[in-house]
């Protein structure tokens, strides 16, 4: 079966195999690291099924195992066809060592899998491995008599990557480093990376050395490379609480005191001590499995009371914020309520006055019981029927603010053309404006233009009243002209006063509620402070906006609404 060419040492096991030639630092070094290390692989891919790391670290465990026992089936294997064969086979194992650890790596750093195309780029430099495995690019000249084989430029490659892998891990961790802003976060990256960069380095120097040097013993400094590896796994494993320390030390501890009695059989003489030995054993044996069972159902215990906890802070955290939250609605509302019975108070004061007076018997004004009336009393009626207009007209803005908070406004969208609206309600204000000595008037920017909208037609005739009204209350002297305009994909009307202009200041907060800029409780002292906010909260229900431009005061003002256009399907 093996070729007649022997390497050094004898065919003493199996007829092929010699566990004498090999340095024994190999099997104290190599063996036990290799069982710890898939004693902890498989610890994680069991504890954690679906977690990519756990599925990494099993992985990469895996193949540090293979490419470990390669190199002790390369020291002890004598005929040298075989020696070649696990020669041959290193790069299968060692290749994806570093490509494993980039791989890990970024999935710890950022908390989510690779893009396809990373897994794409990692599989292009993994290619040459397989398809170059059995060829001269590999193995060039084999040392029969040494059995020391000349690499090719696969080995070369492999150390490439090996050395890139490093940088890649230590600058992509660097950069999220630098951005992370947990502490916590940033020690996890620290520690991952010092350490899976450390094992990386020495075990890719020692592989590089040892190479370079022909000096094969230079690769048993990969155990150091292996130590920092566990240290790695230990320190994942209790940053993930993927395996409770305290367990594996209680199930570490049973184990030896199981295999220390068990070994005694080895060396017993008489029978009464292996019955001794053996009901040590049993005795043992159980105890040993009740501390495991009750560590077990301890850190069960702990962990359902470290859930309940964590879910009680979350439940209190969410108390406290919704507690702030009625605090402020406690104090809107308290604020709401004194400013709405102040605005009712006023005009409601000037009704009642003027009524005592009348009914009274106010010579100057009226004389109910005789049924007459003075041209001053009619006056009196007239300023009466303003404010009960004003009234009604605050007690509408209120019942609208309070629909719109509560989320009950609703709106009957229907087709119609807003150019012939503005028009009809600039109409419906020329009285006023004549009176007050100012010009109304509406231009169209673009004349052919449709100027159908899709929109609740009473809200929007709303909105525009209030704006122009607005500025009439608002203009002393000059004039307002309201513009339509069709734009690519909105219709604009806009409203422009010669009036008393508004501050960049009180600009910011025009449209909020109950807000007034200063100078305008000085033209018109009756203002809510509502109208704007109900009319933006319109405009936004239909996805336009409404907006106000002023240069300062003094200087007039504009106020702007866009509609948008609908789309027709
Ligand atoms: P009200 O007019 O009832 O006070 P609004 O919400 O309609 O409430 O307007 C809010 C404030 O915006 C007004 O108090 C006024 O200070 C300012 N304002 C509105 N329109 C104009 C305008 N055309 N020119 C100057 N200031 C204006």
């Amino acid at each position: 079966m093996f070729s007649n060419y022997y390497c050094p040492g004898n065919l003493s096991v199996l007829g092929a195999f010699d566990f004498s030639y090999a340095p024994t630092l190999i099997f104290y070094a190599y063996i036990p690291i290799i069982l710890v290390s898939i004693f902890f692989g498989l610890l994680l891919i069991f504890r954690d099924k679906f977690s990519i790391q756990g599925k990494l670290i099993f992985l990469l465990s895996l193949f540090f195992s293979f490419w470990n026992l390669n190199v002790i089936a390369e020291w002890i294997t004598v005929p040298v066809n075989l020696n070649h064969f696990f020669w041959q086979l290193t790069m299968l194992f060692e290749m994806p060592i570093p490509l494993l650890a980039i791989y890990l790596t970024l999935v710890f750093i950022y908390k989510k899998d690779i893009s396809s195309k990373l897994k794409i780029l990692l599989t292009i430099f993994f290619l040459p491995v397989p398809l170059l495995l059995a060829t001269v690019y590999n193995i060039g000249v084999f040392d029969v008599q040494n059995c020391q084989p000349a690499v090719g430029w696969l080995t070369y490659y492999v150390y490439a990557i090996e050395i890139f892998s490093i940088l890649w891990i230590v600058i992509a961790a660097y950069r999220k480093y630098q951005i992370e802003s947990s502490p916590s976060e940033k020690k996890q990256i620290l520690l991952m990376v010092s350490g899976i960069s450390l094992f990386l380095l020495t075990f890719s120097l020692s592989n590089i050395l040892g190479e370079w040097t022909q000096f094969y013993q230079i690769n048993l400094i990969g155990p150091i490379g292996m130590v920092v590896f566990l240290a790695l796994m230990t320190y994942l494993i209790v940053k993930f609480k993927t395996f409770n320390i305290k367990l594996i030390g209680t199930q570490a501890l049973v184990w030896a005191l199981i295999i220390l009695i068990g070994s005694e059989f080895f060396f017993i003489q008489t029978n009464v001590n292996r019955i001794l030995t053996a009901v040590t054993l049993v005795i043992s044996a159980w105890m040993g499995l009740i501390i495991v069972r009750s560590v077990k159902k301890e850190i069960e215990a702990r962990e359902i009371i470290e859930g309940m906890a964590k879910k009680l802070e979350g439940v209190n955290t969410e108390l406290e914020g919704a507690n702030a939250k009625l605090k402020v609605l406690d104090q809107q509302k308290s604020e709401f309520v004194s400013i709405a019975s102040h605005q009712l108070r006023s005009p409601l004061t000037v009704i009642k006055g003027y009524l005592s007076m009348m009914i009274e018997g106010e010579p100057e004004l009226a004389d109910l019981k005789a049924g007459t009336i003075t041209p001053k009393g009619v006056e009196v009626m007239n300023t009466m029927f303003q404010s009960t207009n004003r009234l009604a007209h605050i007690i509408e803005d209120f019942l609208n603010v309070s629909r719109i908070e509560q989320g009950k406004m609703k709106y009957e969208m229907s087709d119609f053309d807003i150019r012939q609206m503005a028009r009809e309600v600039v109409g419906e204000f020329q009285a006023e404006v004549g009176e007050r000595k100012l010009t109304l008037i509406c231009t169209d920017k673009s004349p052919n233009a449709s100027y159908m909208v899709y929109a609740d037609a009473g809200k929007l005739r709303q909105v525009i009243g209030n704006i122009i009204d607005n500025s009439i209350k608002y203009t002393p002297q000059g004039g307002i002209t309201v513009y339509l305009e069709r734009l690519a994909d909105s219709t604009r009307l806009s409203v422009k006063d010669t009036g008393i202009g508004i501050s960049a200041e009180n600009l910011k907060n025009l449209f909020q509620k109950f807000s007034r800029a200063s100078n305008g409780g000085k033209v018109n002292v009756t203002g809510s402070g509502l109208g704007l906010f109900v009319a933006v909260e319109i405009m936004k229900a239909h996805k336009g906006k409404l907006w106000a431009e002023s240069d300062g005061e003094g200087k007039g003002s504009t106020f702007v609404i866009e509609l948008p256009i609908k789309k027709r399907n």
